[in-house]
């Protein structure tokens, strides 16, 4: 089986990713972090594989509104991209459903809450 590679990128086009593998399905989250930053609610699927982020100009910030959490953003368009979290000495990242580039085969699955 061939391995599939996703891509997707900001808003205005600075910051683009690819992940190749296997991804987890959308969780939504409407913690009251996600409901500041995003809205209301976040849509994530998490990467399990291999994650590379093309950001020539320098444009992505992260943002660590919690000890353990990290959202990534485009510092140009505002676009939210990547959430990481760090527990247990592991180091786990998501990318916000809405910037992939196809969401053909991405369906939501659960409901978790960030904290
Ligand atoms: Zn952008
Ligand atoms: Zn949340």
């Amino acid at each position: 089986m061939a391995e599939e590679i996703r891509k997707g990128h900001c808003l205005c086009g600075a910051i683009s990713y690819e992940i190749k593998g296997e991804v987890g399905g959308v969780d939504v989250c409407h913690c009251r972090i996600c409901q500041r930053i995003y809205g209301y609610v976040g849509a994530f699927v998490s990467v399990k594989d291999s994650f590379t982020i093309f950001d020539s100009e320098q444009k992505l910030k992260w943002y660590k509104p919690s000890k353990h959490t990290m959202r990534g953003f485009c510092s140009t368009c505002g676009s939210a991209l990547f959430f990481s979290r760090t527990k247990d000495g592991s180091k786990s990242m998501s990318v916000l459903v809405g910037s992939i580039d196809s969401l053909s085969d991405v369906g939501i699955s659960a409901n978790p809450i960030h904290n």
